[in-house]
């Protein structure tokens, strides 16, 4: 009765949605904590919440996740608790450095300011591509020093230019510093994220629950979970379990 239904990706959900939170040590990996809800709920409401929740990490760590939980509130988020948050989308090729010299305003969606301190004529948000598409008076990029970097299209009295905010956010977030073989092994890390949730379906079972309704459900996922981490210990005490993601090349 609590199921919901939603399309995503051009395919069709209907029921319940889960998160977790996978520590990997040097040794070995295990479940600290999962979220589940009603299907209709977005991934970056999710990690807001988790980040909320969490304590102030005493030694800086790496949230690893894909794309879909990156943005600017979950990044400060994870900053305020010590943590990075590497996302897919962060560990690609590096984007322009003069995007990070765009300020924006409050709603995070319009530019407040160029490079070159300009305040632009006009700047819209694309929802689908999360992008900023800002305006300026020709006269004001035409022999600007930033002209080069920025690369706007000047037309008769306007000129415009593309901001990608996932290009931006990468630049202002901590990884660029990552040495080649950090980003290789948080790249590994980032490529295991979808094992946990193919095991437990696969192996675990999670798509078909024997009780309805949000709280039971969510109880009995607790449980497949708990027989996850289960399996893992016996793994590891019996020497056989091994994170990958660790594992020299
Ligand atoms: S080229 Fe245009 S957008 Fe870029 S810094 Fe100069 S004035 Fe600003």
């Amino acid at each position: 009765p609590d199921a919901t239904y939603r399309s995503k990706a051009g395919r069709t959900h209907k029921g319940y949605c889960a998160n977790f939170i996978e520590a990997v040590g040097e040794k070995g990996s295990v479940i600290i904590d999962y979220q589940y809800d009603v299907n209709t709920r977005s991934d970056a409401s999710f990690i807001k919440e988790y980040l909320e929740n969490a304590e102030v990490s005493e030694e800086t760590s790496s949230l690893i996740t894909d794309g879909a939980y990156a943005g600017e509130e979950a990044s400060r988020l994870a900053a305020g608790k010590n943590m990075g948050l590497l996302t897919t989308g962060l560990l690609g090729r590096k984007p322009k450095e003069i995007l990070g010299q765009f300020e924006l305003d409050e709603s995070g969606h319009r530019i407040s300011s160029c490079p070159a301190g300009n305040v632009p004529k006009s700047s819209s948000y694309i929802k689908q591509t999360d992008t900023i598409r800002a305006s300026f008076y020709r006269h004001q990029c035409e022999g600007c020093p930033y002209q080069s970097q920025c690369n706007p299209n000047i037309k008769k009295r306007t000129a415009s230019l593309l901001i990608p905010l996932k290009s931006r956010r990468r630049i202002l977030e901590p990884v660029e510093i990552m040495d080649e073989e950090t980003r290789t092994l948080i790249s590994r890390i980032r490529n295991g994220v979808e094992t946990v949730p193919s095991i437990l379906r696969n192996k675990y079972a999670v798509d078909k629950m024997p009780v309805r309704g949000k709280l039971k459900t969510k109880q009995f996922f607790g449980f497949k979970v708990a027989a996850l981490n289960f399996s893992k210990l016996m793994r590891f005490t019996q020497g056989k379990l091994k994170c990958r993601s660790f594992e020299p090349a």
